[in-house]
């Protein structure tokens, strides 16, 4: 019996059905599984966390309701509200999908990459034999102990923890507490990670294949700018870089990264680990008439909305007209984006207006997003956030 638009009703199993707009059916069918608070009816409630059967024109799906989150919706599952099967099956996809990266030794690597994985809001990332588990919304609390069964069934990992976006802690859900430092390999450099309270969930694993880049071109005076735990310094130094100049206004940070250097037997007193705001540090530096042949910049976000690309732009054009200041002609230039709302396209766009403002012109030879560990589904182009160029610094001749 058809039912009014838009009118919520109790199906046979008591799930909610929900009427939305057909201009949404392509989008939905296209692979893209949010849907927006000013898309449902007023009038719709149901209680956070449940399930409620979708349909848009053709388009049908079971997606998890939001009482909260500006994405009320996440679209799950086309057949069936999720169970702990559909769960494992899920999980089980994205183990398979990084069976290369384990194969060649990665300890460290993200499992489950949300709506790239098809688990819209939910990461997974795994350090060695500890999975730690984010969720991006309220309502993703009702997955955490099928999810939690499944990571320990799919991959023999027994110890499971729960990081709170924004908050620090760790909570537990199976297995033991981590250690304050667990050591993971990438691309057999060793890597001291904090799971309690580093940033991200103790790594920017989507950087690594950024960071292999790196070690082909670094040398003699190589300057990381957002250094973090040193992750490109590491790199640079095994690239055969002499000195290697760390910067990050995190004390906690650096202070790992010097740990990483002596962990892979680098001596740490011959770089440099400067504790400072990147921007600050450079006209310092520029003043000094300071020189690198290669310098790496790796900002966090700048903007959280579309609202802010505009003043993100500003600033990407700001911090790498500096940094291509300290870097003369001959010299590499590698420079990355994770901000989503700017397009690589975009991206390109501020770094030649940053050329033109440090009187320089660059050359991408290189250009990369993310590595195969952080998936994106085609129709969700928003989950393609990460952008990195690396480029010949020419002079104006
Ligand atoms: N390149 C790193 C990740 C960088 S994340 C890697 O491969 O692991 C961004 C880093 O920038 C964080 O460590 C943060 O502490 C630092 N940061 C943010 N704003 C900064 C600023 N204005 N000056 C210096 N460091 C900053």
């Amino acid at each position: 019996m058809p039912s009014h638009p838009s009118e919520p009703r109790a199906g046979p199993t008591s799930i909610l059905h929900l009427e939305l707009p057909s201009s949404l059916e392509n989008t939905l069918a296209g692979g893209h599984p949010w849907i927006y608070r000013d898309h449902v009816p007023d009038r719709f409630s149901a209680a956070g966390g449940s399930w409620v059967r979708v349909c848009a024109g053709r388009f049908e799906a079971y997606a998890l309701w939001d009482s909260r989150s500006p994405i009320a919706l996440r679209v799950f599952a086309r057949t069936q509200p999720p169970d702990a099967e559909w769960i494992t099956e899920r999980v089980r996809r994205a183990w398979s999908l990084r069976q290369r990266l384990r194969d060649v030794g990665q300890s460290a690597y993200r499992l489950v990459n949300g709506e790239g994985d098809g688990m819209p809001g939910v990461v997974v990332d795994v350090y060695a034999d500890f999975a730690v588990l984010v969720t991006y919304a309220d309502s993703l609390d009702v997955l955490v102990d099928s999810l939690t069964r499944a990571i320990e069934e799919v991959t023999g990992i027994r110890n499971v923890v729960r990081r709170t976006p924004g908050a620090g802690g760790l909570s537990q859900l199976s297995g033991r507490t981590p250690p304050k430092q667990v050591v993971v390999e990438e691309n057999g450099l060793r890597m001291p990670v904090s799971l309690h309270d580093g940033q991200k969930t103790g790594l920017f694993l989507d950087q690594r294949d950024n960071r292999a880049r790196v070690e082909s071109f670094a040398r003699g005076k190589t300057l990381n700018l957002f250094a973090y735990n040193g992750g490109f310094s590491l790199y640079a130094v095994r690239g055969g870089a002499t000195r290697v100049t760390s910067v990050d206004s995190s004390t906690g940070a650096l202070s790992d990264a010097r740990e990483a250097f002596r962990l892979n037997g680098f001596d740490a007193d011959e770089h440099e680990f400067e504790a400072a705001d990147v921007f600050e540090s450079l006209e310092r530096r520029h003043s000094r008439s300071e020189e690198f042949d290669v310098v790496i910049s790796d900002p966090p976000s700048f903007a959280r909305n579309k609202s802010q690309l505009k003043t993100a732009k500003k600033a990407y054009v700001r911090l790498n007209a500096a940094g291509l200041r300290l870097c003369p002609a001959g010299g590499v230039y590698a420079a990355a984006s994770c901000t989503a709302q700017l397009s690589p396209t975009e991206f390109h766009a501020t770094l030649a207006e940053s050329a033109r403002r440090a009187k320089r012109r660059l050359q991408i030879f290189h250009e990369a997003g993310q590595p195969e560990d952080h998936p994106v589904m085609a129709g969700h182009p928003e989950g393609r956030y990460l952008k990195f160029v690396a480029a010949r610094v020419l002079d104006l001749e």
